[in-house]
């Protein structure tokens, strides 16, 4: 898997950031957390294709976060998609999501599925499930968790033929499942796999103060995206808007146990935003501030 950030800034975009947007690209599928004014020209720019977006998550109606669906879907019509697209976001998103097809002179010409979550549902797919968490913002806003299911563990040929078995075809059919005859034994699969590997946990928190809820449910987390608007100096901002300070980001991955965390929502404010990463480390030393086009392969975190 790995992680395109196509918009790290908050609020207003600037010439070095745009709005909101993260793309994860898992095997052939892209999924899309928020997409703000411009994704798509953000999308053209990196090396990821809005066309292979197959889910898209919105965090909440702040327009910093959803404006950039209706061109999106416009031009992924125009580009003569017909894959259907699935769309999920807070109470609202099937209105939105109306709106976008039906304004302006064009008819969308793949199907559009919205579901609408609230804090403590998920939506289940092949391999992994997408977690809706309640989040602490002004608005109505959703953290997203995705959580893969554990895979098998490795095939082992040295402990296959530790047990008589032969390499060839009943290699394939071990490794795909079946118990093997040798002889007079049965060999079964998990006699000749390693232990299950944990499937990846990452988290999405949207713009939000630090949320106990989004704590527990991104706990042991491979890979933590958090907003980090401004930096502790502005803490009351921070509050009053709803919104994290680079520490407290920080506090929130060092809390969940994360393996990585990447800052995110960048005020405009900040010409140079390093001292975010730098307050940020004090608290998570491997923190990172996320720039515009930054691709992150995503690995298995040490446990
Ligand atoms: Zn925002
Ligand atoms: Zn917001």
């Amino acid at each position: 898997m790995r992680l395109v950030f196509l918009g790290t800034g908050g609020s207003l975009p600037t010439p070095e950031r745009n709005v909101s947007a993260t793309a994860l690209q898992r095997g052939a599928e892209i999924l899309l957390f928020d997409c703000g004014e411009g994704t798509q020209r953000q999308f053209m720019a990196s090396s990821a294709s809005f066309m292979k977006v197959q889910k898209v998550f919105i965090t909440h109606f702040h327009g910093d976060h959803f404006l950039g669906l209706p061109g999106m879907i416009q031009s992924m019509s125009f580009s003569g998609r017909t894959a259907p697209l699935s769309v999920f976001g807070p109470p609202g998103m099937v209105d939105i999501v109306r709106i976008a097809v039906t304004m302006g002179h064009f008819g969308c010409g793949f199907d559009i599925q919205v579901r609408e979550l609230r804090g403590g549902q998920a939506a289940e797919f092949d391999g992994y499930e997408v977690h809706a968490v309640g989040m602490d913002h002004i608005v109505p806003a959703l953290g997203y968790i995705l959580k893969e299911k554990d895979r098998p563990g490795r095939f082992r040929p040295d402990r296959a033929k530790e047990l008589g078995v032969r390499e060839g075809p009943f290699f394939r059919k071990l490794q795909s499942g079946e118990a093997v005859r040798v002889g007079g034994a049965v060999v079964e699969p998990g006699m000749v796999m390693g232990p299950p590997r944990p499937g990846m946990k990452i988290a999405f928190s949207g713009d939000t103060r630090p949320c106990d809820a989004f704590i527990e449910a991104a706990r042991g987390a491979d890979v933590i995206v958090h907003e980090a608007t401004i930096d502790t100096s502005l803490r009351v901002q921070a509050a009053e808007f709803g919104h994290s300070t680079a520490r407290e980001a920080a506090e929130v991955a060092a809390k969940a146990g994360a393996g990585a965390l990447y800052l995110n929502h960048i005020s405009n404010r900040y010409e140079d935003a390093s001292v975010l990463e730098a307050e940020a480390r004090e608290v998570f030393p491997k923190a990172v501030l996320a720039h515009d086009l930054m691709v992150v392969q995503i690995r298995h975190r040490e446990r």
